[in-house]
Protein backbone atom coordinates (compact mmCIF):
# COMPACT_ATOMS: atom_id res chain seq x y z
CA UNK A 1 0.00 0.00 0.00
CA UNK A 2 1.12 3.42 -0.99
CA UNK A 3 2.47 5.35 2.02
CA UNK A 4 0.76 8.86 2.77
CA UNK A 5 3.51 11.87 2.38
CA UNK A 6 3.21 12.87 5.46
CA UNK A 7 4.20 9.02 6.85
CA UNK A 8 7.58 9.36 5.23
CA UNK A 9 7.73 12.96 6.89
CA UNK A 10 6.85 11.64 10.54
CA UNK A 11 9.42 8.19 9.99
CA UNK A 12 11.93 10.93 8.96
CA UNK A 13 11.45 12.88 12.37
CA UNK A 14 11.85 9.92 13.76
CA UNK A 15 15.35 8.96 12.19
CA UNK A 16 16.78 12.20 12.98
CA UNK A 17 15.94 12.99 16.44
CA UNK A 18 17.62 9.66 16.81
CA UNK A 19 20.59 9.70 15.81
CA UNK A 20 20.31 13.94 16.41
CA UNK A 21 24.25 13.60 17.99
CA UNK A 22 25.69 12.13 14.55
CA UNK A 23 23.90 14.04 12.24
CA UNK A 24 24.93 17.24 13.60
CA UNK A 25 28.64 16.15 13.75
CA UNK A 26 28.16 15.28 10.36
CA UNK A 27 26.44 18.56 9.52
CA UNK A 28 29.36 20.46 11.10
CA UNK A 29 32.04 18.77 9.13
CA UNK A 30 30.72 18.97 5.74
CA UNK A 31 29.98 23.04 6.56
CA UNK A 32 33.66 23.56 7.50
CA UNK A 33 35.29 21.07 4.75
CA UNK A 34 32.91 23.59 2.25
CA UNK A 35 33.98 26.36 3.58
CA UNK A 36 36.98 26.34 5.30
CA UNK A 37 39.47 28.13 2.46
CA UNK A 38 36.17 31.25 3.06
CA UNK A 39 38.46 34.51 4.23
CA UNK A 40 36.46 34.52 7.14
CA UNK A 41 37.20 30.66 8.23
CA UNK A 42 41.04 30.97 7.56
CA UNK A 43 41.15 33.75 10.15
CA UNK A 44 40.66 31.44 12.50
CA UNK A 45 41.21 27.61 12.02
CA UNK A 46 43.59 27.91 9.09
CA UNK A 47 42.21 25.52 6.54
CA UNK A 48 41.50 22.96 9.12
CA UNK A 49 37.79 21.75 9.97
CA UNK A 50 38.74 19.68 13.27
CA UNK A 51 35.29 20.29 16.02
CA UNK A 52 37.06 20.58 18.55
CA UNK A 53 39.31 23.53 16.81
CA UNK A 54 35.82 25.45 15.24
CA UNK A 55 34.50 25.32 18.97
CA UNK A 56 37.76 27.10 20.21
CA UNK A 57 38.91 29.25 17.69
CA UNK A 58 35.96 30.28 16.29
CA UNK A 59 34.32 33.29 17.62
CA UNK A 60 30.35 33.41 19.04
CA UNK A 61 29.23 36.57 16.80
CA UNK A 62 26.53 38.94 16.70
CA UNK A 63 25.04 40.32 13.60
CA UNK A 64 26.92 43.93 13.79
CA UNK A 65 30.38 41.55 13.77
CA UNK A 66 29.53 40.17 10.66
CA UNK A 67 27.96 43.43 9.04
CA UNK A 68 30.86 44.25 7.44
CA UNK A 69 31.15 41.09 5.64
CA UNK A 70 27.68 41.30 4.28
CA UNK A 71 27.86 44.80 3.10
CA UNK A 72 31.25 43.78 1.30
CA UNK A 73 29.10 41.06 -0.44
CA UNK A 74 26.27 43.30 -0.91
CA UNK A 75 28.48 45.89 -2.29
CA UNK A 76 29.83 43.39 -4.87
CA UNK A 77 32.50 41.67 -3.68
CA UNK A 78 32.12 38.23 -5.42
CA UNK A 79 35.16 36.80 -3.05
CA UNK A 80 35.05 33.84 -0.99
CA UNK A 81 34.54 35.75 2.11
CA UNK A 82 32.06 33.57 3.93
CA UNK A 83 31.02 30.87 1.46
CA UNK A 84 32.75 28.40 -1.03
CA UNK A 85 29.52 28.83 -3.09
CA UNK A 86 28.06 31.58 -4.70
CA UNK A 87 25.32 33.65 -2.68
CA UNK A 88 22.26 33.99 -4.83
CA UNK A 89 20.83 36.38 -2.83
CA UNK A 90 20.09 37.64 0.85
CA UNK A 91 17.29 37.08 3.08
CA UNK A 92 15.71 40.03 5.18
CA UNK A 93 15.05 39.26 8.55
CA UNK A 94 12.75 41.17 10.50
CA UNK A 95 15.47 42.43 12.80
CA UNK A 96 17.43 45.52 12.31
CA UNK A 97 20.59 47.05 12.76
CA UNK A 98 21.02 50.57 12.90
CA UNK A 99 17.75 51.32 11.47
CA UNK A 100 18.40 48.62 8.43
CA UNK A 101 16.72 45.00 7.95
CA UNK A 102 19.39 42.36 8.66
CA UNK A 103 20.31 40.72 5.86
CA UNK A 104 22.15 36.97 5.93
CA UNK A 105 23.26 35.15 2.59
CA UNK A 106 21.45 32.57 0.72
CA UNK A 107 22.64 29.88 -1.61
CA UNK A 108 20.58 27.61 -4.68
CA UNK A 109 20.69 25.17 -1.82
CA UNK A 110 17.65 27.59 0.46
CA UNK A 111 14.31 26.67 -1.54
CA UNK A 112 15.22 22.80 -0.71
CA UNK A 113 15.77 23.10 2.81
CA UNK A 114 12.69 25.50 3.30
CA UNK A 115 10.67 22.89 1.24
CA UNK A 116 12.06 20.03 3.16
CA UNK A 117 11.57 21.18 7.05
CA UNK A 118 8.16 22.15 5.69
CA UNK A 119 7.53 19.08 5.19
CA UNK A 120 8.44 18.07 8.67
CA UNK A 121 6.58 20.90 10.15
CA UNK A 122 3.63 19.42 8.84
CA UNK A 123 3.72 15.86 8.81
CA UNK A 124 2.50 15.80 12.72
CA UNK A 125 0.16 18.25 11.95
CA UNK A 126 -1.63 16.32 9.46
CA UNK A 127 -1.13 13.10 11.38
CA UNK A 128 -3.52 14.96 13.92
CA UNK A 129 -6.25 16.39 11.16
CA UNK A 130 -5.78 14.08 8.11
CA UNK A 131 -4.27 15.13 4.85
CA UNK A 132 -5.40 18.51 4.34
CA UNK A 133 -3.90 18.40 0.83
CA UNK A 134 -7.19 15.56 -0.25
CA UNK A 135 -9.50 17.33 1.16
CA UNK A 136 -9.88 20.91 0.71
CA UNK A 137 -8.05 24.48 0.58
CA UNK A 138 -5.89 26.31 3.09
CA UNK A 139 -7.35 29.66 3.58
CA UNK A 140 -4.04 30.99 4.37
CA UNK A 141 -3.18 34.79 4.40
CA UNK A 142 0.12 35.97 2.84
CA UNK A 143 1.71 38.79 2.04
CA UNK A 144 5.35 39.31 0.25
CA UNK A 145 6.82 42.38 0.90
CA UNK A 146 9.06 44.61 -1.56
CA UNK A 147 12.71 43.03 -2.24
CA UNK A 148 15.67 45.33 -2.23
CA UNK A 149 18.23 45.40 -4.39
CA UNK A 150 21.78 45.70 -3.51
CA UNK A 151 24.60 47.37 -5.09
CA UNK A 152 26.12 43.76 -5.88
CA UNK A 153 22.80 43.21 -7.63
CA UNK A 154 21.47 40.51 -5.73
CA UNK A 155 18.56 40.93 -4.76
CA UNK A 156 17.08 40.77 -0.42
CA UNK A 157 13.95 39.54 0.36
CA UNK A 158 11.99 38.35 3.15
CA UNK A 159 11.90 34.44 3.83
CA UNK A 160 7.93 34.46 3.23
CA UNK A 161 8.53 36.69 0.32
CA UNK A 162 11.18 34.31 -1.15
CA UNK A 163 8.88 31.30 -0.79
CA UNK A 164 5.98 32.49 -2.70
CA UNK A 165 8.51 33.37 -5.22
CA UNK A 166 9.15 29.54 -5.90
CA UNK A 167 7.69 27.94 -8.64
CA UNK A 168 6.90 25.13 -6.87
CA UNK A 169 4.47 26.92 -4.42
CA UNK A 170 3.42 28.68 -7.08
CA UNK A 171 2.59 25.78 -8.98
CA UNK A 172 0.34 24.40 -5.93
CA UNK A 173 -1.58 27.53 -5.11
CA UNK A 174 -4.35 26.90 -7.38
CA UNK A 175 -4.78 23.56 -5.83
CA UNK A 176 -4.26 23.93 -2.37
CA UNK A 177 -4.65 27.75 -1.44
CA UNK A 178 -7.72 30.24 -1.58
CA UNK A 179 -5.30 33.02 -1.99
CA UNK A 180 -4.40 34.19 -5.73
CA UNK A 181 -0.63 34.61 -6.64
CA UNK A 182 -1.72 38.34 -7.94
CA UNK A 183 -3.31 38.90 -4.17
CA UNK A 184 -0.26 37.61 -2.13
CA UNK A 185 2.14 40.06 -4.54
CA UNK A 186 -0.60 42.84 -4.54
CA UNK A 187 1.41 46.08 -3.48
CA UNK A 188 -1.58 47.54 -1.47
CA UNK A 189 -1.73 46.00 1.62
CA UNK A 190 -5.13 46.67 2.45
CA UNK A 191 -6.14 45.64 -0.93
CA UNK A 192 -4.06 42.29 -0.42
CA UNK A 193 -6.45 41.36 2.61
CA UNK A 194 -9.60 42.26 1.52
CA UNK A 195 -9.18 40.16 -1.81
CA UNK A 196 -7.77 37.03 0.59
CA UNK A 197 -10.39 37.22 2.57
CA UNK A 198 -13.23 37.74 -0.21
CA UNK A 199 -11.90 34.50 -1.67
CA UNK A 200 -11.44 33.02 1.04
CA UNK A 201 -15.16 33.72 1.55
CA UNK A 202 -16.33 32.50 -1.89
CA UNK A 203 -15.04 28.78 -1.86
CA UNK A 204 -15.80 28.96 2.09
CA UNK A 205 -17.02 25.21 2.06
CA UNK A 206 -13.54 24.04 0.45
CA UNK A 207 -11.75 25.64 3.40
CA UNK A 208 -10.32 22.96 5.81
CA UNK A 209 -7.68 25.44 7.61
CA UNK A 210 -7.63 29.34 8.19
CA UNK A 211 -4.14 30.46 9.05
CA UNK A 212 -1.08 32.91 8.65
CA UNK A 213 2.66 32.91 9.27
CA UNK A 214 1.73 35.04 12.87
CA UNK A 215 -1.39 35.00 15.04
CA UNK A 216 -1.50 39.27 14.90
CA UNK A 217 -2.10 38.77 11.12
CA UNK A 218 -5.11 36.86 11.69
CA UNK A 219 -6.51 39.36 14.18
CA UNK A 220 -5.96 41.92 11.96
CA UNK A 221 -7.94 40.22 9.48
CA UNK A 222 -10.71 39.41 11.28
CA UNK A 223 -11.06 42.88 12.45
CA UNK A 224 -10.75 44.16 8.90
CA UNK A 225 -13.79 41.64 7.95
CA UNK A 226 -15.66 43.01 11.15
CA UNK A 227 -15.45 46.57 9.29
CA UNK A 228 -15.82 45.44 5.64
CA UNK A 229 -18.26 42.85 5.88
CA UNK A 230 -21.19 44.27 4.23
CA UNK A 231 -19.07 45.68 0.98
CA UNK A 232 -17.77 41.65 0.91
CA UNK A 233 -21.17 40.87 0.82
CA UNK A 234 -22.56 42.95 -1.53
CA UNK A 235 -19.35 41.80 -3.80
CA UNK A 236 -20.15 38.68 -3.17
CA UNK A 237 -23.72 39.13 -4.60
CA UNK A 238 -22.91 40.74 -7.71
CA UNK A 239 -20.47 38.55 -8.47
CA UNK A 240 -18.39 41.73 -9.00
CA UNK A 241 -15.25 43.01 -7.00
CA UNK A 242 -15.73 46.40 -5.16
CA UNK A 243 -14.19 49.56 -7.19
CA UNK A 244 -11.93 50.15 -4.03
CA UNK A 245 -9.95 47.55 -5.58
CA UNK A 246 -7.77 49.11 -8.50
CA UNK A 247 -5.01 46.16 -8.62
CA UNK A 248 -5.00 45.31 -12.23
CA UNK A 249 -3.70 41.63 -10.94
CA UNK A 250 -6.45 41.09 -8.12
CA UNK A 251 -9.19 42.46 -10.56
CA UNK A 252 -8.31 39.92 -13.54
CA UNK A 253 -7.74 37.02 -10.53
CA UNK A 254 -11.33 37.85 -9.36
CA UNK A 255 -12.78 38.30 -12.92
CA UNK A 256 -12.14 34.38 -13.15
CA UNK A 257 -13.65 32.92 -9.75
CA UNK A 258 -16.56 35.81 -9.12
CA UNK A 259 -19.95 35.13 -10.47
CA UNK A 260 -23.48 36.10 -8.50
CA UNK A 261 -24.01 34.37 -5.47
CA UNK A 262 -26.59 35.72 -3.62
CA UNK A 263 -27.25 33.13 -1.33
CA UNK A 264 -23.86 33.19 -0.10
CA UNK A 265 -24.17 36.72 0.54
CA UNK A 266 -27.00 36.28 2.69
CA UNK A 267 -25.63 33.54 4.75
CA UNK A 268 -22.28 35.36 5.36
CA UNK A 269 -24.33 38.53 6.19
CA UNK A 270 -26.58 36.74 8.92
CA UNK A 271 -23.14 35.21 10.10
CA UNK A 272 -21.31 39.05 10.79
CA UNK A 273 -24.41 40.35 11.46
CA UNK A 274 -24.01 39.84 14.86
CA UNK A 275 -23.89 41.29 18.00
CA UNK A 276 -21.11 38.92 19.39
CA UNK A 277 -18.54 37.78 16.90
CA UNK A 278 -17.25 35.05 19.07
CA UNK A 279 -16.05 32.04 17.33
CA UNK A 280 -16.75 33.75 13.97
CA UNK A 281 -13.85 32.01 12.06
CA UNK A 282 -16.08 28.49 12.50
CA UNK A 283 -18.96 29.86 11.61
CA UNK A 284 -17.93 31.43 8.40
CA UNK A 285 -15.42 28.55 7.57
CA UNK A 286 -17.37 25.41 9.14
CA UNK A 287 -14.76 22.68 7.56
CA UNK A 288 -11.51 24.45 8.64
CA UNK A 289 -10.37 22.05 11.48
CA UNK A 290 -7.60 24.18 12.86
CA UNK A 291 -6.50 27.73 12.90
CA UNK A 292 -2.48 27.49 11.77
CA UNK A 293 -0.67 30.46 13.00
CA UNK A 294 2.39 30.64 15.39
CA UNK A 295 1.05 31.58 18.70
CA UNK A 296 4.29 31.15 20.95
CA UNK A 297 7.21 34.54 21.89
CA UNK A 298 5.40 37.56 21.21
CA UNK A 299 2.22 36.84 20.00
CA UNK A 300 0.97 35.01 22.87
CA UNK A 301 -0.48 38.37 23.53
CA UNK A 302 -2.64 37.80 21.31
CA UNK A 303 -3.99 34.10 21.63
CA UNK A 304 -7.15 35.03 23.90
CA UNK A 305 -8.77 37.18 21.44
CA UNK A 306 -7.99 34.88 18.89
CA UNK A 307 -9.44 32.11 20.92
CA UNK A 308 -12.53 34.09 21.46
CA UNK A 309 -12.76 34.27 17.69
CA UNK A 310 -11.74 30.59 16.75
CA UNK A 311 -15.16 28.69 17.98
CA UNK A 312 -13.14 26.12 19.58
CA UNK A 313 -10.88 25.51 16.83
CA UNK A 314 -7.53 24.43 17.58
CA UNK A 315 -4.67 27.20 17.33
CA UNK A 316 -1.83 25.33 16.13
CA UNK A 317 2.18 26.80 16.42
CA UNK A 318 3.82 24.61 13.64
CA UNK A 319 7.50 25.52 13.82
CA UNK A 320 10.25 27.78 15.38
CA UNK A 321 12.39 29.19 12.47
CA UNK A 322 14.38 32.35 11.73
CA UNK A 323 15.43 33.71 8.51
CA UNK A 324 19.18 32.97 9.45
CA UNK A 325 17.88 29.38 10.02
CA UNK A 326 14.88 26.33 10.01
CA UNK A 327 15.17 25.10 13.72
CA UNK A 328 12.32 23.20 15.59
CA UNK A 329 8.98 21.76 14.70
CA UNK A 330 5.86 20.93 17.11
CA UNK A 331 5.57 17.49 17.44
CA UNK A 332 2.20 17.82 19.70
CA UNK A 333 0.02 20.03 17.63
CA UNK A 334 -3.30 20.12 19.89
CA UNK A 335 -0.72 21.56 22.45
CA UNK A 336 -2.05 25.01 24.53
CA UNK A 337 0.34 27.69 23.04
CA UNK A 338 1.16 28.71 26.06
CA UNK A 339 2.94 24.86 26.27
CA UNK A 340 4.40 24.01 23.20
CA UNK A 341 7.92 22.79 22.92
CA UNK A 342 9.62 22.77 19.39
CA UNK A 343 11.76 19.89 18.80
CA UNK A 344 14.96 20.76 17.12
CA UNK A 345 15.64 19.18 13.58
CA UNK A 346 19.62 18.35 13.75
CA UNK A 347 19.75 18.42 9.61
CA UNK A 348 19.17 22.01 9.30
CA UNK A 349 21.83 24.15 10.89
CA UNK A 350 24.76 22.87 13.74
CA UNK A 351 23.21 24.00 16.96
CA UNK A 352 24.84 25.21 19.77
CA UNK A 353 23.56 26.60 22.86
CA UNK A 354 24.81 29.45 24.94
CA UNK A 355 23.64 29.00 28.93
CA UNK A 356 22.03 32.18 30.07
CA UNK A 357 21.03 33.61 33.60
CA UNK A 358 17.64 32.45 34.98
CA UNK A 359 16.78 34.90 37.64
CA UNK A 360 14.56 37.07 36.23
CA UNK A 361 11.09 35.24 35.08
CA UNK A 362 9.05 34.26 38.42
CA UNK A 363 6.24 32.28 36.36
CA UNK A 364 8.23 29.47 35.04
CA UNK A 365 9.92 26.81 37.21
CA UNK A 366 13.66 26.99 35.83
CA UNK A 367 17.06 26.01 37.27
CA UNK A 368 19.89 28.45 37.86
CA UNK A 369 23.05 28.38 35.65
CA UNK A 370 26.12 28.10 37.80
CA UNK A 371 28.92 30.59 36.89
CA UNK A 372 31.16 27.80 35.30
CA UNK A 373 28.79 26.84 32.37
CA UNK A 374 29.33 29.83 30.18
CA UNK A 375 30.51 27.94 26.86
CA UNK A 376 28.00 26.66 24.20
CA UNK A 377 26.79 23.46 24.72
CA UNK A 378 25.66 21.34 21.85
CA UNK A 379 22.18 20.42 20.81
CA UNK A 380 22.08 16.99 22.46
CA UNK A 381 24.10 18.73 26.09
CA UNK A 382 21.16 20.82 26.90
CA UNK A 383 19.80 20.33 30.06
CA UNK A 384 15.61 20.79 30.73
CA UNK A 385 15.01 23.30 32.55
CA UNK A 386 18.00 25.31 31.69
CA UNK A 387 17.75 28.85 29.16
CA UNK A 388 19.88 29.62 26.40
CA UNK A 389 20.58 31.84 24.05
CA UNK A 390 20.61 30.29 19.83
CA UNK A 391 23.63 30.53 17.94
CA UNK A 392 23.57 28.85 14.57
CA UNK A 393 25.97 27.06 11.78
CA UNK A 394 24.70 26.87 8.99
CA UNK A 395 25.98 26.08 5.26
CA UNK A 396 24.20 29.85 4.51
CA UNK A 397 27.80 31.05 5.91
CA UNK A 398 26.78 31.88 9.05
CA UNK A 399 29.01 30.44 11.93
CA UNK A 400 28.53 30.58 15.82
CA UNK A 401 25.78 33.37 14.86
CA UNK A 402 23.66 34.66 17.68
CA UNK A 403 20.11 34.69 16.70
CA UNK A 404 18.90 36.91 19.47
CA UNK A 405 15.93 34.52 20.71
CA UNK A 406 16.45 32.42 24.30
CA UNK A 407 15.19 29.00 24.50
CA UNK A 408 14.36 27.08 27.46
CA UNK A 409 15.05 23.46 27.05
CA UNK A 410 12.11 21.24 28.31
CA UNK A 411 12.70 17.60 27.59
CA UNK A 412 13.55 15.17 24.53
CA UNK A 413 12.24 13.04 21.70
CA UNK A 414 14.59 10.55 21.03
CA UNK A 415 18.00 12.37 21.74
CA UNK A 416 16.90 15.34 20.17
CA UNK A 417 15.69 18.55 22.56
CA UNK A 418 13.02 20.47 22.88
CA UNK A 419 12.75 24.15 23.59
CA UNK A 420 10.14 26.56 24.66
CA UNK A 421 10.58 29.97 23.48
CA UNK A 422 11.04 32.42 26.33
CA UNK A 423 12.15 35.87 24.60
CA UNK A 424 13.76 37.49 22.00
CA UNK A 425 17.15 39.44 23.61
CA UNK A 426 17.39 43.51 23.28
CA UNK A 427 13.33 43.91 22.48
CA UNK A 428 12.12 46.21 24.65
CA UNK A 429 8.56 46.77 22.78
CA UNK A 430 7.17 44.78 20.03
CA UNK A 431 3.08 44.20 18.57
CA UNK A 432 4.04 42.10 15.62
CA UNK A 433 7.42 40.85 14.49
CA UNK A 434 9.69 44.61 14.49
CA UNK A 435 11.17 44.47 17.38
CA UNK A 436 12.49 47.92 18.79
CA UNK A 437 15.08 47.75 21.11
CA UNK A 438 15.34 50.33 23.95
CA UNK A 439 18.00 52.45 21.87
CA UNK A 440 15.58 52.17 18.85
CA UNK A 441 13.20 53.69 21.39
CA UNK A 442 15.66 56.14 22.99
CA UNK A 443 16.72 57.33 19.16
CA UNK A 444 13.07 58.37 18.23
CA UNK A 445 11.76 59.63 21.60
CA UNK A 446 15.06 62.12 21.85
CA UNK A 447 14.66 63.05 18.14
CA UNK A 448 10.54 63.82 19.07
CA UNK A 449 11.21 65.30 22.07
CA UNK A 450 13.47 68.32 20.43
CA UNK A 451 10.38 69.85 19.20
CA UNK A 452 9.34 70.81 22.60
CA UNK A 453 13.01 72.63 23.25
CA UNK A 454 11.15 75.65 22.01
CA UNK A 455 8.32 75.56 23.69
CA UNK A 456 9.93 75.57 27.15
CA UNK A 457 9.07 72.10 28.18
CA UNK A 458 11.41 69.43 28.84
CA UNK A 459 10.66 65.76 28.76
CA UNK A 460 11.75 64.36 31.96
CA UNK A 461 10.51 60.87 32.00
CA UNK A 462 9.17 58.50 29.67
CA UNK A 463 8.06 54.71 29.43
CA UNK A 464 6.52 52.83 26.54
CA UNK A 465 3.66 50.54 26.73
CA UNK A 466 3.10 47.44 23.71
CA UNK A 467 -1.22 48.41 23.49
CA UNK A 468 -2.51 44.75 22.17
CA UNK A 469 -6.06 45.39 23.21
CA UNK A 470 -7.23 46.02 19.71
CA UNK A 471 -5.71 45.09 16.35
CA UNK A 472 -3.72 46.13 14.98
CA UNK A 473 -1.86 46.74 18.36
CA UNK A 474 0.51 50.34 18.38
CA UNK A 475 2.97 51.85 20.46
CA UNK A 476 1.97 53.94 23.35
CA UNK A 477 4.65 56.32 24.60
CA UNK A 478 4.23 57.99 28.30
CA UNK A 479 5.92 61.32 28.67
CA UNK A 480 6.24 63.17 31.70
CA UNK A 481 6.63 67.02 30.63
CA UNK A 482 8.24 69.93 32.60
CA UNK A 483 8.15 73.79 31.97
CA UNK A 484 12.31 74.56 31.83
CA UNK A 485 11.44 77.67 34.27
CA UNK A 486 9.29 76.69 37.43
CA UNK A 487 7.41 73.34 38.04
CA UNK A 488 4.29 74.00 36.81
CA UNK A 489 2.88 72.19 33.63
CA UNK A 490 1.46 75.01 31.55
CA UNK A 491 -0.70 74.11 28.30
CA UNK A 492 0.76 72.17 25.56
CA UNK A 493 -0.06 72.86 22.22
CA UNK A 494 -1.30 69.58 20.85
CA UNK A 495 -0.58 70.43 17.26
CA UNK A 496 2.67 69.74 18.44
CA UNK A 497 2.50 67.18 20.15
CA UNK A 498 0.61 65.02 17.22
CA UNK A 499 4.22 66.25 15.34
CA UNK A 500 6.20 64.78 17.94
CA UNK A 501 4.11 61.42 17.43
CA UNK A 502 4.52 61.43 13.69
CA UNK A 503 8.39 62.40 14.14
CA UNK A 504 8.67 59.68 16.84
CA UNK A 505 7.70 57.21 14.11
CA UNK A 506 9.68 58.82 11.27
CA UNK A 507 12.78 57.82 14.00
CA UNK A 508 11.87 54.44 14.28
CA UNK A 509 13.58 51.56 11.97
CA UNK A 510 13.04 50.76 9.02
CA UNK A 511 10.71 47.40 9.69
CA UNK A 512 8.59 49.38 11.83
CA UNK A 513 7.90 52.32 9.19
CA UNK A 514 7.25 49.15 6.52
CA UNK A 515 4.57 47.60 9.22
CA UNK A 516 3.16 51.30 9.87
CA UNK A 517 2.74 51.61 5.79
CA UNK A 518 0.88 48.06 6.00
CA UNK A 519 -1.46 48.78 8.66
CA UNK A 520 0.47 46.15 10.47
CA UNK A 521 1.06 48.24 13.51
CA UNK A 522 -1.57 51.18 14.09
CA UNK A 523 -0.51 55.20 15.00
CA UNK A 524 1.78 55.96 17.73
CA UNK A 525 0.50 57.51 20.88
CA UNK A 526 1.46 59.79 23.26
CA UNK A 527 0.11 59.85 26.91
CA UNK A 528 1.10 62.96 28.74
CA UNK A 529 1.01 62.20 32.49
CA UNK A 530 0.52 64.56 35.29
CA UNK A 531 4.50 65.29 36.74
CA UNK A 532 4.69 62.84 39.62
CA UNK A 533 3.77 60.18 38.22
CA UNK A 534 6.95 58.36 37.37
CA UNK A 535 7.46 58.58 41.15
CA UNK A 536 4.49 56.76 41.42
CA UNK A 537 5.66 53.88 39.19
CA UNK A 538 9.09 53.98 41.03
CA UNK A 539 6.94 53.72 44.83
CA UNK A 540 5.16 51.23 43.11
CA UNK A 541 7.99 48.82 41.88
CA UNK A 542 9.60 49.42 45.50
CA UNK A 543 6.13 48.02 46.61
CA UNK A 544 6.84 45.11 44.84
CA UNK A 545 10.71 44.30 46.07
CA UNK A 546 12.60 45.99 43.65
CA UNK A 547 15.71 47.68 45.18
CA UNK A 548 16.04 51.84 45.40
CA UNK A 549 19.59 51.62 44.54
CA UNK A 550 19.21 49.73 41.84
CA UNK A 551 15.96 50.67 40.40
CA UNK A 552 15.54 51.55 36.72
CA UNK A 553 12.29 53.42 35.14
CA UNK A 554 11.37 50.10 32.46
CA UNK A 555 11.44 50.82 28.92
CA UNK A 556 8.47 49.25 28.28
CA UNK A 557 5.96 48.60 30.95
CA UNK A 558 4.07 45.43 31.03
CA UNK A 559 3.00 45.22 34.45
CA UNK A 560 -1.18 45.80 34.62
CA UNK A 561 -1.06 47.70 38.39
CA UNK A 562 1.90 50.00 36.77
CA UNK A 563 -0.44 50.73 33.37
CA UNK A 564 -3.03 51.61 35.53
CA UNK A 565 -1.23 53.97 37.82
CA UNK A 566 0.35 55.62 34.66
CA UNK A 567 -3.37 55.53 32.88
CA UNK A 568 -5.06 57.24 36.20
CA UNK A 569 -2.95 60.28 35.43
CA UNK A 570 -3.19 60.86 31.74
CA UNK A 571 -3.92 64.85 31.12
CA UNK A 572 -3.98 63.96 26.88
CA UNK A 573 -3.76 61.82 24.38
CA UNK A 574 -2.16 62.35 20.86
CA UNK A 575 -1.63 60.22 17.72
CA UNK A 576 0.76 59.91 14.99
CA UNK A 577 -1.47 61.57 12.18
CA UNK A 578 0.00 59.59 9.11
CA UNK A 579 2.61 56.66 7.89
CA UNK A 580 5.96 57.62 8.40
CA UNK A 581 7.75 58.33 5.31
P1 LIG B 1 12.82 36.94 11.19
O1 LIG B 1 13.84 37.78 11.92
O2 LIG B 1 11.90 37.82 10.42
O3 LIG B 1 13.42 35.84 10.43
O4 LIG B 1 11.95 36.33 12.36
C1 LIG B 1 12.45 35.25 13.10
C2 LIG B 1 12.18 35.47 14.55
O5 LIG B 1 10.77 35.34 14.80
C3 LIG B 1 12.81 34.42 15.42
O6 LIG B 1 14.17 34.67 15.66
C4 LIG B 1 11.95 34.53 16.66
O7 LIG B 1 12.34 35.62 17.45
C5 LIG B 1 10.57 34.78 16.07
N1 LIG B 1 9.87 33.48 15.91
C6 LIG B 1 9.87 32.65 14.86
N2 LIG B 1 9.16 31.54 15.11
C7 LIG B 1 8.71 31.67 16.37
C8 LIG B 1 7.93 30.85 17.24
N3 LIG B 1 7.41 29.69 16.86
N4 LIG B 1 7.68 31.32 18.48
C9 LIG B 1 8.15 32.51 18.88
N5 LIG B 1 8.88 33.32 18.13
C10 LIG B 1 9.16 32.91 16.88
Amino acid sequence: METKWYEDGLNMIEELTTNAEQIQDELLREILSRNAGTEYLRQFLHGQTDKQLFKKNVPVITYEELKPFIDRIANGDRSNILLAEPITGFLMSSGTSGGQPKMTPVTAEAAQKWELFRTLYESPVMKHFGDINQGGKRMELMFARPEIQTPSGLMAASVTTSIYKESGFRAMLPKFYTSPVETIFCPEPEQSLYCQLLFGLIQRDEVVLFGSVFASTLLRAIKFLENHWQELCSDIKAGQISHRITDLGCRKAASLIMKPNPQLADLIENICNCKSREGIIRKLWPKANHIRCICTGVMRQYTAELEFYSGGLPLVSALYACSEAQCGINLEPLCKPADVSFTFLPNMAYFEFLPVNNDHDESIEIRSNNNEDTEPVDLVNVKPGYRYELLVTTSEGLYRYKVGDILMATGFHNNAPQFQFVERQNVAICVDQEKTSEADLFKAVKEAKALLDPLGFVLTEYTSYADTSSAPGHYVLFWELKEKEGNHCKEFDPKIMVECCYRMEESLHYTYKIYRKKSIIAPLEIRVVKQGTFDAIMDYYLSKGASLSQYKRPSCIKSKEALKILDSRVMGKFFSPKSPL
